[in-house]
């Protein structure tokens, strides 16, 4: 792909587009690891209080720009104004806890035969973050908060599709004082620039969020330097209802767990199990649900599900419905926009690919099953492990079950699992490592242990 190349990023709720994007090609992304090389002795250098210090103002100035950050990731993406705020909101808190990190993220002193040995966790060099179109400035600040905290430079490539909030932080990054060289932001496409990250021999970890089977891809490609890799992939989460659990409030959750961000979340629920005794009831619960949910204009205030972002994925989440019998199947604003309706199958045939494979978009598969062994194996018999949902007032059961899961993060009477504090990330081929909390520095550090002779 040649230097001059460009994308036109498009509004998904309208089609118009928004800007011509140019794309960097391999060369380009090969100047922008340069320059974070350059920058990295001198950022690891920064003390401890000054890191923390700059990373404090670049969350802060985040929030300043919030309604900004916000206006934009709504264009881009199509999702609700509301999640939008609340996401620039929680990636400022990422930058907030990160600063607050980087000075207790500290080694050990172990007494040993003839002295002691101290550890160091040192940066990794250049660290290259590549990201997906869902969540774009949100999962950006995961991996930026641990890797910079770690006195670690990035260059960091957002999806071509939804660019402009990623941009706009490299900006405010340097606005905040983060020296020039240690936030490259580079946009282009996966196959040249992202993958010019994975086989620069000068980036020493890729830190990916995205589809598994990229992810499968660089991870190979990161064998051969055996470069350090963390990897966010897919997910075909559960949503577990015992009969004995609060069925109206399962029932009133289950949508926004999978509609959210119209389905376009890596922690959807988009498989939810209930108990057969209730199946009906708790069907006819969440079909009313469903049909509560406010699709339409992603800049008003009421509104909780916007289009999908383009018409390529539209078509792909079109194909796993056409010809099934649904349930519920909501309506679409009229006009121009890539919209999905919200779409209950119930009961879903557990063979089909609706039920076994990732959508990504706003249909959810119900499914019965026979008692707690039963929705431990239908739970469990998928590729993914990211999240899931557990709804029962037996407090021991739900807790047995959650232990039983192959899942990375659950959550109990709930369907929210993803907080700055708490780990994140999945088992089997939902990914690879954690990100968030002081678990994610150590996917940004190199452990060394010193010995000190006192002989
Ligand atoms: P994708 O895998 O198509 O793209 C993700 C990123 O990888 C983009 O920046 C893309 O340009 C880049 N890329 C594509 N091909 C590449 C290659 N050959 N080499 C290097 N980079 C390449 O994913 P997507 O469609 O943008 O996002 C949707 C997927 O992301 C879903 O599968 C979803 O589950 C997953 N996701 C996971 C999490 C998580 O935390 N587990 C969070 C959000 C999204």
């Amino acid at each position: 792909m040649s230097a001059s190349a460009a994308l036109d990023v498009l509004n998904p709720a309208t089609e118009e587009v928004l800007t011509r994007q140019p794309l960097a090609s391999a060369e380009e992304v090969d100047q922008a690891v340069a320059a974070a090389r350059a920058a990295a002795p001198a950022w690891r250098a920064v003390s401890p209080g000054d890191r923390a210090r700059l990373l404090r103002r670049l969350a802060v100035m985040i929030d300043d720009h919030r309604e900004e950050l916000a206006h934009l990731e709504t264009a881009n993406v199509g999702k609700p104004i509301a999640s939008s705020r609340g996401e620039v909101g929680a990636a400022a808190e990422v930058f907030h806890y990160y600063a607050g990190s980087v000075d207790k993220h500290v080694g050990d002193t172990i007494p040993v035969a003839g002295g002691v040995a101290m550890t160091f966790h040192e940066p990794l060099g250049v660290v290259g973050l590549i990201t997906p179109w869902n969540f774009p400035l949100l999962i950006a600040s995961w991996k930026l908060g641990p890797a910079l905290a770690c006195g670690n430079t990035v260059v960091l490539k957002p999806s071509e599709l939804t660019p402009l909030t990623t941009v706009r932080l490299g900006a405010l990054a340097l606005e905040a004082g983060l020296p020039e060289g240690v936030l490259e932001v580079v946009v282009g496409t996966g196959p040249e620039a992202g993958w010019r990250l994975v086989e620069h021999p000068d980036v020493a970890k890729i830190g990916f969020t995205g589809s598994t089977a990229v992810g499968r891809r660089i991870m190979a490609g990161c064998a051969e330097q055996v470069k350090r890799v963390t990897l966010e992939l897919g997910g075909k989460s559960a949503n577990i209802v015992f009969a004995d659990a609060d069925l109206d409030a399962a029932a009133a959750a289950a949508p926004n767990a999978v509609f959210d961000n119209t389905g376009q979340d890596c922690c959807a629920r988009s498989r939810v199990l209930v108990e057969r005794p209730v199946f009906d009831r708790f069907v006819s619960l969440l079909v009313d649900a469903a049909a509560g949910v406010v699709v339409g204009d992603p800049l008003a205030d009421a509104t909780e599900v916007g289009p999908l972002v383009s018409a390529a994925h539209r078509s792909k989440v079109e194909g796993f419905v056409d010809g099934v019998d649904v349930a519920f199947r909501g309506s679409v604003p009229d006009g121009p926009g890539f919209w999905f309706p919200c779409t209950v199958v119930a009961p879903a045939d557990p063979a089909s690919a609706l039920v076994r494979e990732e959508i990504f978009g706003p249909v959810v598969a119900v499914l019965p099953f026979d008692d707690e062994a039963d929705a431990i194996a239908i739970a469990n018999d998928s590729a993914y492990g990211l999240s899931g949902s557990i709804w029962s007032r037996d407090g021991s059961r739900a807790l047995r079950v959650a232990r039983a899961l192959e899942t990375g993060t659950l959550s109990i009477n709930s369907n929210s699992s993803v907080r700055v504090t708490t780990p994140f990330g999945g088992f089997k081929s939902s990914g690879l490592g954690r990100e968030l909390s002081m678990q994610a520095l150590a996917a940004y550090s190199e452990l060394k242990t010193v010995f000190f002779s006192t002989r």
